[in-house]
C-alpha cells in the first residue's frame, strides 16, 4: 500500500499507526445489572470472578513481560469489591477508566439516571484508587445521545463506545463550555466476548472459539489498520482472556502487533491526549428523525 491508502490521520513523529490493548473488568457486575438474583448462582458468579481473582494477576504479568502499558476499564462495583486488585493495576503503571457503576445498562435511560451511575462510578474510583479517570466505556458500548454532554461536564477527555469510525475524532459540540471530548472508537470484531464467551442460562451460543482462530482474526486486523496508518483498539475481558491458552494466545498478537514497523503500543489515554492536539472542529452527530406514518 501507500500513504495515499491510509486513512490520514497524524501519529505522533516515528509512528504511523497506533494500537491500544484494552481491558473491561466487568467481573460480576455485568450479571448483576441485567438480574440480580444472579448471585444466588455461585458457580456463575465464580466464573465472572474468576477476572479480578486469576485473570487480573496473569494479565498483568503478560503486560510486564512485554513492557507494554494498557487501559483497564472498571466499574465501581469491581473496585468496591476487589480494590486490591484494582490498586495493583494502578500500581503496575497501568491506566484506570470508567466502565459504569454496577455495568448498567444504559439504552434508552434518561440524562439524570445516566449522570447517577456516572457518579457513582466516579466516587468508587477516587474512594477505593484515589483515581479520577479521563476516560469512559459505555456498558455494553451503549451510549444516549445526551452521553457526551455528560462526559464533557464531568472532564472526561475521551470515550471508547462508539463504532462510527477507524481513528480518533473529535465530537464536536459535546457541551458548551467544554466543547472537547474525543472519541476512539471500537469494533465488535475485536470485543473477546464475541470469541469465548459462554455460560448457560446467561450468554453465548455454546461455541467457544479457538484462541488460534481469534489469534489470526485480531492479527489480519491489526496488520490492516497498521497499513492503513490507522488505530487497532482490542477488547478483552479478564474472565475470558486472562485464561491460559487464551492468555497465550494474547501474549503472542501483543508481541506481533509491538513489532509492526511504526506501530505505537501505548494507553487509550495517550492516544486521546495526542488526538486532542491535531483533530480538527470535530464530528456533528445527528439523531436520524424518520417519519413515522
Ligand atoms: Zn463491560
Amino acid at each position: 500500500m501507500t500513504d495515499l491508502d491510509g486513512v490520514g490521520f497524524r501519529w505522533p513523529d516515528g509512528y504511523r499507526a497506533a494500537s491500544a490493548f484494552t481491558f473491561d473488568v466487568d467481573a460480576e457486575s455485568c450479571v448483576l445489572a441485567h438480574d440480580p438474583g444472579a448471585a444466588e448462582r455461585m458457580s456463575l458468579m465464580g466464573h465472572q470472578s474468576y477476572g479480578p481473582r486469576v485473570g487480573v494477576p496473569r494479565l498483568l504479568r503478560l503486560l510486564a513481560r512485554q513492557d507494554v502499558r494498557a487501559t483497564f476499564f472498571v466499574p465501581g462495583f469491581t473496585a468496591d469489591c476487589y480494590p486490591d486488585v484494582v490498586k495493583s493495576i494502578v500500581d503496575n503503571g497501568h491506566e484506570i477508566a470508567h466502565h459504569g457503576y454496577l455495568h448498567e445498562p444504559m439504552r434508552g435511560i434518561s440524562a439524570e439516571a445516566e449522570a447517577e451511575y456516572l457518579d457513582r462510578g466516579l466516587e468508587a474510583l477516587d474512594r477505593v484508587a484515589g483515581v479520577r479517570p479521563v476516560g469512559y466505556r459505555a456498558p455494553w458500548w451503549e451510549t444516549n445521545w445526551h452521553t457526551p454532554r455528560l462526559l464533557a461536564e464531568r472532564g472526561f477527555a475521551y470515550d471508547s463506545s462508539l463504532l462510527d469510525d477507524d481513528v480518533p475524532y473529535r465530537i464536536a459540540n459535546a457541551a458548551p463550555e467544554t466543547p472537547s471530548l474525543i472519541e476512539i472508537p471500537v469494533d465488535w470484531a475485536l470485543d473477546d466476548w464475541e470469541q469465548y464467551a459462554f455460560y448457560p442460562g446467561w450468554t453465548g451460543s455454546g461455541v467457544i472459539e479457538s484462541p488460534q482462530k481469534v489469534l489470526e482474526m485480531w492479527w489480519l486486523e491489526a496488520c490492516a489498520r497498521h497499513a492503513e496508518d490507522g488505530c487497532f483498539v482490542l477488547t478483552n475481558h479478564p474472565f475470558l482472556s486472562g485464561r491460559p491458552a487464551k492468555a497465550h494466545a494474547l501474549e503472542e498478537l501483543v508481541e506481533r502487533v509491538k513489532g509492526l514497523d511504526g506501530m505505537w503500543v501505548t494507553t487509550l489515554q495517550e492516544i486521546a491526549e495526542h488526538a486532542e492536539k491535531v483533530c480538527g472542529p470535530g464530528k456533528a452527530h445527528q439523531r436520524p428523525e424518520p417519519q413515522l406514518r
